[in-house]
Formats: structure tokens, C-alpha cells, sequence
């Protein structure tokens, strides 16, 4: 029996000296500990492909399939993995990564002749569902005691290229809402036919509304259904670099095989051709070859083709000839869906108060919205706290002050309940208490409390200095009194929408 206490040292000592404490027999067991942790899909595709390496180096080691695998583990999943081999082990445990040789002279060789500009290749000749058999028959393998002789993983020669897909945009994590329930469809029917009726397909839209992830997931899907289809996502930015760096080398003729031998292209930002005539030129003939042979294109940008100024007409006419489609900035309920999702996802513990106020206040943007998320994440186990509405309030407002709705401040809704309610901010802010101005006090700290993440204190504070209890008590009285009087909520909700500015 292997103690689950033992420290790195001995595990060092044990790959060292034994074959039966080698990092191989305990990896079943901490694998075990990674599936507690994370979800079965991120188990199977990030964690089962993995291969522990016995080293007498200090620190234990897995394979990783190729260096894009092992890049986004580090970014994405590494903690987790350190984590779990912390807890089986029970001291810390830090893994290193690393890619086998073989592969990663196979894959430097296929960059250095791919293209200038840095494209990474996923899947290359081994689908995921490839590395997936590896990581079973590996599993199937570690059994105590046996040790793995590395081989090269058996897999059927698979042609499927994915050229700078992201595998973590997919459509099954897209949330869909009003505003991209039409954009979801559209993508999903280019997915399930490629090169058919919508082609090009466009999106247009605001900035962090999920046009990149959306072109993803398309890529992601088709490949799924066809490993051997060729797709490339591109930004228009960096189809314009790759084309300076062909002629440079002079290398055009390879720089026209490669896009115009795709069997899907996906150009993120088409707007940043504007004004690149050559750039321009070049594309025009990628479009019309690839459309000629029936091969799908996307294209996203933040303008409709029409807004797009001094695009060549040839190439606006062609913009337009498949399916239009704009991402809408997403409601309310939405954007609560969209942070559960990550919350969910990640494993976390925020609870709904913390969630709607980080909805509340970011509205425009779901990359802002995640970035909330990140930084109160962040500050949460910098300083191993819960995540509270207090924290949240204190660590966001200046985070929210950069969005373009901004936090609502108590100020604001002192006036518009003492317009509604028709009292003076410093009547609210006074000791009288006949009845409607208590009432309207009440009010105006529940609204307080529930719109602007301040603390009790806070609020006490810019109520004419009243105590904290008075604050609290006023919040439940208005949060029971919603409860059991239809009217009275649907009153105060009105109040909140006319904060919001939106009645
Ligand atoms: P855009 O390309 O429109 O600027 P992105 O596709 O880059 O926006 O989206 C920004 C971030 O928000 C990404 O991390 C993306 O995964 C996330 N995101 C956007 N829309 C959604 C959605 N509907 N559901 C889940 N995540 C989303
Ligand atoms: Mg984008």
C-alpha cells in the first residue's frame, strides 16, 4: 500500500529508487482526484490525454500530445492538476509539462514550413477523439507496478486541420439569448451545412458579444462532424501580415494555396480591411475561389457591410450575398445566465446576489462581464475570503467605472425615489418619521442596498449618518413586504427601471 501522505520528496526518492512508487502507478488514483474537481468534459479532453513521465528529476512530469495542448493546459487547467496531486499527496505538488521530442521536432518542422505569421495548429494528425483512445489505453495500463514503455500513441492517420481554432468556444457553452437566438441558428445551420445555403454568413455587432465565439464553435462543430475538413480561423489583421510576409519571401503562391485550400474560412473582423487595397484584392480572389468550389465562409466585423466605408463594392456585394446577421447586447436574465454558466463550469461559489449585481452593472459587453468575474475570483483567493456583495462592491466599482452604463450610485437613488415619492433627498436624509417619508426611506435603502453593492455601513452613512441595523431592518421590511404585495413589488420595480434609466 502506497501512503497518501507521502511529501514530493518522497515521491522523488520513490521514482528515483522504486518502480513501484514511480509517478505512473499513482496517476490513476490522482486522475481520480481531478475528476472530483473539474467537469467530465474537461476531464476527457485535458486531463485523459495526458501521460505521466517517471524522472528522476524533482519534480513530476506529464506528456503533453503537442505544444498548443500544453500552452492552453498551463493557462486553463495546470492548477487544477496541481491541486489534486496536492491533495493525493498531501504536500504540495507542482507538475512540470512538457511535449515528447518526437513531436515537438515534428511540429517546429511543420510551423517553420506552414506560414510566417504564428499559426497554431490543433489536432494536427490526431483528432481529439485520438488523444482521447491514447489516454484510455493509457489509463488501462497504469496499473500498479507495471511500467509504460513510451511508444508512439497508435492512432488512425487522420487529415483534419484546424488552423487557430479555439476548442474552448463551443456551441454547447454559447448561452443562447434575444439578442443572438437568430445569430445562433444561422450559425448552427452553417455548421450543419457547410457551403449550402448561408455563405458567406456575416455577423456583425457590438464588441464582446460573442461573434469570435460563435465562429469558433462553428469551426469546432464541423470538425467534429468531419475530422477531415481543413479550417481556418483568421483575423483580417493577420490575413493581411501573412500576405506581406508571402511577398516578402516571396511566397505568394503558397500564401494563395493555403487559404484558397481550405474547405472553411473564418475571417474574424473584416472592417480592418478598410482601406487595405492589396489586402483587399487578394481576398476578393480567396472569396470568389473558395466560393466557387462551394467551401464556407464567415466573416464577423463591428459594422454591417453596408458601414463598412471604402470597401471595394465587388467585395461588399459579395459580403452580401449569403446571410446577414447581427449579435444583439444581451437582457438582463442573459447575462445572469451567461456568469452562472461560468460560475457552474468553474466550480465556484458566488452567490445570486453577487451575480445579479455584477449583471446589473455591466450590460453592454460579455468579455467585461467575464473579466468581473475573473477579478473577483482573483481577489477572493488572493486574500481567502468568501466572495460577498461587499466584496464584490468594493473590488468592482472602479471596474465598473470604465463601462458604459456605470454603477448606480446611492445618490441616484435617493432622487429618484424622492421624485417618485415626492420627498427632498434631505428629507431622506433627516430623522422625521412620519409615515410616507419612512416609507420612502425604506425604499430607497432596500433599492440602495440592492442596486449599488454598497455595504450596510455605506448606506447608514449616506442616509444622515443612521445605524446599520436601522438599514437592515428597513431592507427586510421591504423585501417581505414585496413578497406578500404584487402591487407594492411591482411599485418598487418601476422605481428600480426609472434608476436604470430605462422607463
Ligand atoms: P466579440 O468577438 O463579439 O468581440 P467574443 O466572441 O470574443 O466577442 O466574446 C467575448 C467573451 O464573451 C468570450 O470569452 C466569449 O466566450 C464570451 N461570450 C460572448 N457571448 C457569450 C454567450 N452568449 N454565452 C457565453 N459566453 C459568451
Ligand atoms: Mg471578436
Amino acid at each position: 500500500m502506497i501512503s497518501r501522505t507521502i511529501s514530493n520528496q518522497d515521491l522523488v526518492k520513490g521514482l528515483a529508487g522504486s518502480s513501484m512508487t514511480n509517478l505512473d502507478t499513482h496517476w490513476p488514483e490522482i486522475l481520480d482526484v481531478v475528476r472530483q474537481k473539474v467537469a467530465q468534459q474537461t476531464f476527457n479532453t485535458w486531463f485523459m490525454p495526458l501521460q505521466p513521465v517517471n524522472t528522476d528529476k524533482n519534480v513530476p512530469s506529464v506528456d503533453c500530445p503537442d505544444r498548443f495542448f500544453m500552452d492552453w493546459f498551463s493557462e486553463h487547467h495546470l492548477n487544477a492538476l496541481n491541486e489534486a496531486g496536492s491533495d493525493y499527496f498531501g504536500t504540495e505538488t507542482l507538475f512540470s509539462l512538457q511535449v515528447p521530442e518526437a513531436k515537438a521536432i515534428s511540429q517546429a518542422m511543420t510551423a517553420n514550413s506552414a506560414t510566417a505569421e504564428p499559426t497554431v495548429e490543433t489536432g494536427g494528425t490526431e483528432t481529439p477523439a485520438a488523444r482521447l483512445d491514447t489516454g484510455a489505453a493509457q489509463q488501462k495500463a497504469n496499473q500498479p507496478g507495471i511500467l509504460i514503455k513510451k511508444t508512439t500513441p497508435v492512432t488512425a492517420p487522420r487529415t483534419a486541420t484546424m488552423t487557430n481554432i479555439n476548442p474552448e468556444y463551443t456551441f454547447d457553452n454559447f448561452v443562447v439569448g434575444s439578442g443572438t437566438d437568430l445569430v445562433f441558428a444561422a450559425a448552427t445551420a452553417v455548421s450543419n451545412n457547410p457551403g449550402g445555403h448561408f455563405n458567406p454568413l456575416f455577423i456583425h455587432g457590438g464588441v464582446g458579444l460573442g461573434k469570435t465565439h460563435l465562429m469558433h464553435a462553428i469551426g469546432n462543430a464541423i470538425a467534429k462532424d468531419d475530422p477531415d475538413k481543413r479550417i481556418c480561423y483568421i483575423t483580417a489583421e493577420n490575413f493581411m501580415n501573412d500576405l506581406i510576409a508571402s511577398i516578402r519571401d516571396r511566397r505568394t503562391p503558397e500564401f494563395k494555396l493555403k487559404y484558397r485550400s481550405m474547405d472553411v474560412l473564418l475571417v474574424d473582423d473584416v472592417a480592418f480591411l478598410t482601406g487595405k487595397e492589396s489586402t483587399q484584392e487578394e481576398f476578393f480572389h480567396t472569396f470568389n475561389a473558395l466560393y466557387d468550389l462551394k467551401k464556407q465562409i464567415v466573416l464577423t466585423s463591428d459594422r454591417s457591410p453596408k458601414e463598412i466605408t471604402t470597401l471595394e463594392e465587388r467585395l461588399r456585394s459579395r459580403f452580401e450575398w449569403g446571410l446577414i446577421t447581427d449579435v444583439q447586447p444581451p437582457n438582463l436574465e442573459t447575462r445572469m445566465a451567461i456568469l452562472k454558466r461560468k460560475v457552474e463550469s468553474n466550480q465556484i461559489m458566488i452567490s445570486d446576489d453577487v451575480i445579479t449585481y455584477i449583471a446589473e452593472n455591466i450590460t453592454d459587453n460579455i468579455r467585461r462581464l467575464e473579466g468581473a468575474l475573473i477579478r473577483l475570483l482573483a481577489f477572493a483567493s488572493l486574500t481567502g475570503n468568501e466572495i460577498s456583495l461587499e466584496m464584490a462592491s468594493e473590488v468592482l466599482s472602479s471596474f465598473f467605472q470604465g463601462s458604459s452604463s456605470g454603477p448606480v450610485k446611492i445618490a441616484d437613488v435617493m432622487k429618484t425615489v424622492g421624485s417618485v415619492h415626492d420627498v427632498t433627498v434631505d428629507q431622506l436624509k433627516s430623522k422625521r418619521r412620519t409615515q410616507d417619508l419612512a416609507r420612502a426611506r425604506q425604499i430607497a435603502m432596500y433599492l440602495s442596498r440592492e442596486m449599488t453593492g454598497a455595504s450596510l455601513n455605506q448606506i447608514g452613512r449616506a442616509f444622515g449618518n443612521k445605524d446599520h441595523s436601522t438599514v437592515s431592518y428597513a431592507c427586510q421590511k421591504i423585501a417581505d413586504l414585496m413578497k406578500t404585495d404584487a402591487r407594492f413589488r411591482g411599485a418598487v420595480l418601476d422605481i428600480q427601471d426609472r434608476i436604470r434609466g430605462r422607463r
